[in-house]
C-alpha cells in the first residue's frame, strides 16, 4: 500500500457539486474542518460542468418533492448572504400538453405536494382568471405550489409564443434557474476559508477503514496515501467504482443525456419564456423515406416509433442574452461511464425537430444550425426508482452522496446538509432514511416506487 502522507478527519472522494456540498456543510453545519476533497479532474469539471442549471420543487412523490423544497431553502439562504452571486431566478416551469383535461397529471399533482400546505394547487379557468406569470417583484414574492391554466383560449392568452393546440399548463412556481457553477465556487471558497483542502489526483484504491487508506495519484504519476477516519464517495458517474475498491457494489447505471445551446439569430424564443417542457409524447415529423431508413437500422429503429414526452427549451443568457439551450432525456440505454461520452450525432436534429413541434419558430434551425452551436453532455447516475443515494455504505465510517441524475444541481446543498448532519451524528428528518442505500431494506417503498408510473426523470 502506498505511504499514508495526509491524515484528515474526512476525506470526499469527488469534488462535483455534490462532493463539495457536503464538504461545505460538513464546515458551516458542524465545525467539521479537517476535510480533504480528493478531485482527479478539475472541481465541478465532470456532470457538474453539463447541468442545464434548472430547479423546480415538481416531483410525483413527496420526499422527492421534500427534498428539493429543503435545498431550494439552502440555495436561497446563500443567495441572500451573497447579493444573489448565485443567479437564483424563479420564472418557473411552465409544463405544456395538448390534452385540456389532463387529470393525470393533475392527480400527479396531488401527490407530489400532498403535506405541503393548503391552496398550492390552483386552478384557472375562463376569461376573468387570476393568475400572474411573472418574477416582477422578485423571486422572493413568487407563490408556492402551481397555476393550472386549462383550455387554449387561457394558455393562449398569456402564452401567445406556443404552438396553437397548446390546451393546458402546469406552471411549478418554486422553480426556475441559477449558476450551478457560481454556486460550486462559492461552497469550495467558503470551505477552503473554513480550512479545508482540495488535492488533484485520483483515487486508485481504498483499505477498509476506519481509518480508511486512500491510494492516490497524481496528475504528474506521484502516489500518495491518505488516511481518514470517514470516508464519502461523492464520485458521480464513478460512485460504482468507488464502492467496488471497498468490496461493495451501489444500484446505479449510467444514461447518457444531452443537450444543444445554439444563438437564437431568428429571435424565435421569448427572452423571458420561463424553462418549458412539452410533456406529450410524439412521433417526429420524418418524410416517409426518411422514417424507413431509421426504422431499418436497429441503432435508430427507435426514433421512428412514437417517442416519450418531456423536450425543454429556455432562453440562456438573460433577457441581454441571444442563446437558447434545448434537451430531452429520452435516452434509457445504460453505458460505462467514461469521462468523455461520444455524443449521438444525431441528436441536435432529433431535438430540433421535437422542440418545433411546440415552438414552431424553432423549426428554421432544422438543418441550419449557427456554427457555434453547442452539442454537450454527461450521465444521469440513478437509482431505478430515480431517488438518491446519500447515507452510509456497508462498510463502518464509508458513506455515499450519489445518483443525483438530473436533480444534482438542484439538490446538492440537500444532500450535503443531510449527509454531513449524519456524520456528525445529528437528529435527521424522516426524510433522510428513504433518500439513502437503507431504504433498500423496506420492501414495501421500493415496490411502491418501482411501481410509479412516472419517475420524475427530466
Ligand atoms: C445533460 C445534463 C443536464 C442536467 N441538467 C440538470 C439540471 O437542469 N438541474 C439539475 O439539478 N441537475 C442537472 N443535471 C444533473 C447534475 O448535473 C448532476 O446530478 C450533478 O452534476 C452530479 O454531481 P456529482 O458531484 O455527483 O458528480 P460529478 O459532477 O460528476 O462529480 C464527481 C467528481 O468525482 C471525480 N472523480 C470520479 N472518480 C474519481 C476518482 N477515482 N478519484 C478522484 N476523483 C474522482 C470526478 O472527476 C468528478 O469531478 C444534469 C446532468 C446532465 C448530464
Amino acid at each position: 500500500m502506498t505511504p499514508v502522507r495526509e491524515t484528515a478527519e474526512v476525506a470526499i472522494v469527488g469534488a462535483g457539486i455534490v462532493g463539495i456540498a457536503v464538504a461545505h456543510a460538513l464546515a458551516t453545519r458542524h465545525g467539521i474542518r479537517d476535510v480533504v476533497l480528493v478531485e482527479e479532474g478539475e472541481p465541478m469539471g465532470l456532470t457538474s460542468a453539463q447541468s442545464g442549471e434548472n430547479y423546480r420543487n415538481w416531483w410525483p412523490h413527496p420526499v422527492m418533492r421534500e427534498f428539493t423544497d429543503l435545498s431550494t431553502g439552502l440555495m436561497e439562504a446563500i443567495a441572500r448572504t451573497t447579493g444573489n452571486r448565485i443567479r437564483l431566478t424563479r420564472r418557473g416551469y411552465v409544463l405544456v400538453t395538448r390534452d385540456p383535461r389532463p387529470a393525470g397529471l393533475l392527480a400527479e399533482l396531488e401527490a407530489g405536494y400532498a403535506g405541503a400546505g393548503a391552496g398550492l394547487i390552483r386552478l384557472h379557468e375562463g376569461a376573468g382568471a387570476a393568475y400572474r406569470p411573472g418574477e416582477e417583484a422578485g423571486w422572493e414574492a413568487v407563490p408556492d405550489g402551481v397555476d393550472v391554466l386549462l383550455g387554449q383560449a387561457l394558455v393562449r392568452r398569456h402564452f401567445p409564443h406556443l404552438a396553437p393546440d397548446a390546451a393546458a399548463i402546469l406552471h411549478i412556481r418554486r422553480a426556475g434557474d441559477l449558476s450551478g457553477q457560481a454556486l460550486g465556487q462559492y461552497m469550495l471558497e467558503t470551505l477552503r476559508e473554513a480550512g479545508g483542502r482540495l488535492r488533484r489526483a485520483r483515487v486508485i484504491a481504498i483499505e477498509p477503514g476506519p481509518p480508511f487508506r486512500i491510494a492516490t495519484e497524481a496528475p504528474d504519476g506521484t502516489r500518495a496515501g491518505i488516511a481518514a477516519r470517514v470516508l464519502v464517495n461523492a464520485a458521480g458517474p464513478f460512485i460504482g467504482r468507488i464502492a467496488a475498491m471497498l468490496g461493495e457494489t451501489l444500484p446505479v447505471r449510467n444514461v447518457l443525456q444531452q443537450k444543444l445551446a445554439f444563438e437564437d439569430r431568428a429571435g424565435v424564443i421569448p427572452r423571458d419564456m420561463a424553462f418549458t417542457i412539452d410533456l406529450d409524447p410524439q412521433s417526429l415529423p420524418w418524410t416517409a423515406e426518411e422514417r424507413a431508413l431509421l426504422a431499418a437500422d436497429p441503432a435508430t429503429a427507435a426514433l421512428a416509433q412514437p417517442m416519450p414526452g418531456g423536450i425543454h427549451c429556455r432562453p440562456e443568457g438573460g433577457p441581454g442574452g441571444r442563446w437558447i439551450k434545448l434537451g430531452w432525456a429520452y435516452n434509457h440505454a445504460a453505458a460505462e461511464p467514461v469521462r468523455a461520452p461520444a455524443l449521438l450525432p444525431h441528436f441536435p436534429d432529433i431535438v430540433l425537430r421535437a422542440a418545433s413541434r411546440l415552438h414552431p419558430g424553432v423549426a428554421a434551425y432544422v438543418g441550419r444550425l449557427p456554427r457555434a452551436a453547442t452539442h454537450y453532455g454527461g450521465f444521469y447516475t440513478m437509482t431505478e426508482e430515480n431517488w438518491p443515494l446519500v447515507g452510509p455504505m456497508r462498510c463502518p465510517g464509508a458513506y455515499v452522496a450519489g445518483a443525483l441524475s438530473g436533480f444534482g444541481t438542484m439538490a446538492a446543498c440537500a444532500a450535503g446538509a443531510l449527509l454531513a448532519d449524519r456524520i456528525a451524528g445529528a437528529a435527521l428528518p424522516a426524510l433522510a432514511a428513504a433518500l439513502s442505500p437503507e431504504r433498500q431494506a423496506d420492501a414495501a417503498l421500493m415496490a411502491a416506487l418501482r411501481g410509479q408510473a412516472a419517475k420524475g426523470v427530466l
